[in-house]
């Protein structure tokens, strides 16, 4: 019989968070031929991203466009989402390992009773089975599961699994507008979101890192590396080191008790390699560390070290790549 997979898209500053494309591919790795794919896609002012969406999904498209869900609500999305869960009866509903896809995804998998695998960066099949692969113990280990029964929630963290393709030539999707009716009382509301970023790529979402430690020194220390990963189109990060020394806000920060990332680069400058930062970038693609001791622990993971002045050598780097 035919299963139901849902994407639970996601949507900043008017655009289809690239997790989504992920999560779609997601669905791809895990469904049979005959099933179908269900996009819910919540926000407001949907019409471009529902057209940008179409050429990923031969499926349908529930679009719930309303003012109030034009900055992410955990009541809101809930009771938004909810009357539309229930007419698809999923068998597994997938989201983004992200703040939001963290928030709403318990929620989710209690509301329809589900069992949820959080923080998923690898999925494969295996005698009809579907593997989930994650993370343990800040990355050291990892674990292989799968459901016993659905439905079933999961959360995949960005850039790990391989984002869909667009095919313009796929069979139109479904596009089904649903009403949002805002709950009659809510117990929170968004008053405002002070945006936090490393620049023009988000930190999470970045291809290529470069992260300073308290080798930068001060926050002009910062400057060299802005300007590599502006060359470089990539995010600048940080470890908890510089930010408790107060040489980058503590948004930038990277590891246990920060940001996880995943980047095809991660370029690690003046940072000694303390377990609880490489609790958040260990599973990065590719690992350069500049460090000018040779004995920091950074690079035991690195791919690729550097021994050396990070203000000599962050700058020639990134003149190196102005002529790329
Ligand atoms: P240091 O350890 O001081 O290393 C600085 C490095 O810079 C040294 O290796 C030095 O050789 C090098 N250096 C100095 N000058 C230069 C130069 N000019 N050129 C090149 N290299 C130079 N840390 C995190 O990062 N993220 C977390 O999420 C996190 N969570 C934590 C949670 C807990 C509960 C605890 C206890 C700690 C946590 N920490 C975290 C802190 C962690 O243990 C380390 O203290 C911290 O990562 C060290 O930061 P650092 O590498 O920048 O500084």
């Amino acid at each position: 019989m035919s299963k139901t997979y849902v994407v639970v898209a996601e949507v900043r500053d008017s655009k289809l968070r690239q997790v989504t494309l992920e999560a779609l591919n997601s669905v791809a790795l895990a469904q049979e031929d005959d099933d179908l794919l269900a996009v819910i896609l919540m926000g407001h002012q949907l019409a471009a991203i529902t057209e940008q969406l179409s050429q990923y999904v031969a499926g349908q498209i529930h679009v719930i466009d309303h003012i109030d869900l034009g900055t992410y609500n955990s009541e809101t999305y809930f009771a938004a989402i909810k009357d539309v869960l229930d007419s698809l009866n999923p068998h597994v509903v997938f989201l983004g390992h992200t703040a939001s896809g963290r928030d709403l995804a318990p929620m989710i998998a209690a509301y329809l009773n589900a069992g949820q695998l959080s923080d998923v960066i690898a999925i494969e099949k295996a005698d009809a089975e579907v593997l989930y692969t994650r993370p343990l113990y800040a990355g050291k280990a990892f674990e292989q599961k799968k459901f016993i029964e659905s439905p079933q929630v999961v959360t995949i963290r960005p850039n790990n699994i391989a984002a869909a393709t667009a095919n313009p030539s796929n069979p139109q999707a479904e596009v089904i507008t649903t009403d949002y009716a805002p709950p009659a009382s809510l117990r929170s509301i968004v008053k405002d979101v002070i945006r936090k970023t490393s620049g023009k790529v988000d930190l999470t979402e970045a291809k290529i890192v470069v992260s300073g430690g308290r080798g930068v020194k001060s926050s002009d220390g910062f400057k060299p590396l802005q300007e590599l990963a502006e060359v470089l189109n990539g995010a600048v990060g940080a470890s908890r080191g510089a930010c408790d020394a107060g040489y980058c806000d503590y948004a930038l920060q990277i590891g246990q008790t920060g940001k996880v990332v995943t980047p095809e680069i991660y370029i690690a400058c003046g940072i000694s390699g303390a377990i609880q930062h490489l609790a958040g970038m260990s599973q990065s693609r590719i690992i350069i560390a500049i460090n000018k001791d040779p004995e920091a622990p950074i690079f035991k993971l690195a791919d690729y070290g550097i021994v050396g002045d990070l203000f000599v050598v962050v700058p020639l780097l990134t003149e190196e790549f102005k002529k790329a």
